[in-house]
């Protein structure tokens, strides 16, 4: 039978976590989580932040034993894109998969998290995963004692150039802005500042990245001089923000200009039944920590909303 009591969409960690509280409360679960399955984590290497993990744990393992805490209380997984939504609480919202199924559900909760900017540079389409990345940890390694450029000013730019800094001979810092223009904190462009392998390049934007069939180098503009030159690099990081990943949703729930799904109260979106945890209503904190958090209280409303 494909009707549930909720359908939790995303299977990161505030979808999972929304998973293990509502299936453990003996509402019937399925959570579609998308493909690939398991967000942001399964990117990362080890996540020193998670409390009750002193020595750390990496990012996939903690994702593949909140998936296994969740189905050992009755949640369903499908690894599958959800493209639509329709319907309401009162008769039964229809959630419809790129492989065309159909499921419904008494409420829903979304937990589609948000996912890198891209810079629609040339060139930068055609080399990812050929030298462009967005994505120092799961990527650096990759370029050890070779040159590359990291785009972006602030803190996950400043982030990805010291971490690159451990494998890179060279790491190229391109800010389209002035220094004072930086959204980085003080502290973490003092330390990038003070990294020996790290050069900043102030009013420089990407014009092109450029390569056969991996990155042989970018074109760099300087809007101050108005001129271009060129620098020859392996890698090109790009670190210019995020966004959520809520367009599939149109106009079902209220958003914001940038998409992140208004909350209303605590988790509840503004339709009755839908509630959101995680990185999609979350533009400030963005932690694997909070995410969690999130995801316990939007099982928790939901379970409420259902028994009223
Ligand atoms: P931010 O929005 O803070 O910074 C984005 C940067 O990318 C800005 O410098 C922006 O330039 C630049 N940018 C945007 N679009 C382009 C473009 N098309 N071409 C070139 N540059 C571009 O995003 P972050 O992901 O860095 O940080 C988001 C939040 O997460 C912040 O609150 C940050 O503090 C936090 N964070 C904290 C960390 C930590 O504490 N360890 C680590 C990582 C993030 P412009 O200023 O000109 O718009």
């Amino acid at each position: 039978m494909n009707l549930y009591d909720v359908i939790v969409i995303g299977g990161g960690v505030s979808g999972l976590t929304a998973s293990i509280y509502t299936s453990r409360s003996f509402l019937k679960t399925l959570n579609i989580a998308g493909f690939p399955a398991g967000g942001q984590l399964t990117w990362t290497t080890e996540v020193e932040n998670f409390p009750g993990f002193p020595e750390g744990v990496m990012g996939p393992e903690l994702i593949e034993r909140m998936r296994k805490q969740s189905e050992k209380f009755g949640t369903v997984f499908l690894d599958e894109n959800v493209t639509e939504i329709s319907g309401s609480y009162e008769s039964g919202f229809n959630v419809k998969t790129e492989g065309s199924q159909v499921f419904t559900a008494k409420s829903i909760i979304i937990a589609v998290g948000s996912s890198p900017k891209k810079l629609n540079a040339p060139g930068e389409e055609k080399l990812s995963a050929r030298g462009v990345s967005y994505c120092a940890v799961c990527d650096g390694a990759f370029f050890k004692q070779k040159e590359v450029v990291v785009v972006g000013g602030g803190d996950s730019a400043m982030e990805e150039a010291n971490y690159l800094s451990k494998y890179a001979s060279h790491v190229h810092v391109l800010v389209r802005g002035t220094k004072d223009q930086m959204k980085a904190s003080a502290i973490m462009i003092d330390k990038t500042e003070k990294n020996p392998k790290v050069k900043f390049y102030y009013n420089s934007q990407i014009k092109e990245i450029v390569g056969e069939k991996t990155v042989e180098k970018v074109i760099i503009t300087n809007s101050q001089t108005n001129s271009d030159s060129e620098l020859l690099v392996d890698g090109v990081f790009i670190a210019i923000g995020w966004k959520p990943n809520t367009d599939f949703l149109g106009n079902l729930v209220e958003k914001d200009a940038l998409g992140y799904i208004k909350i209303n109260n605590q988790t509840y979106t503004s339709v009755p039944g839908i509630f959101v945890c995680g990185d999609s209503a979350d533009a400030r904190y963005r932690q694997a920590i909070t995410a969690a958090g999130t995801g316990a209280m939007s099982a928790i409303d939901c379970e409420r909303f259902l028994s009223h």
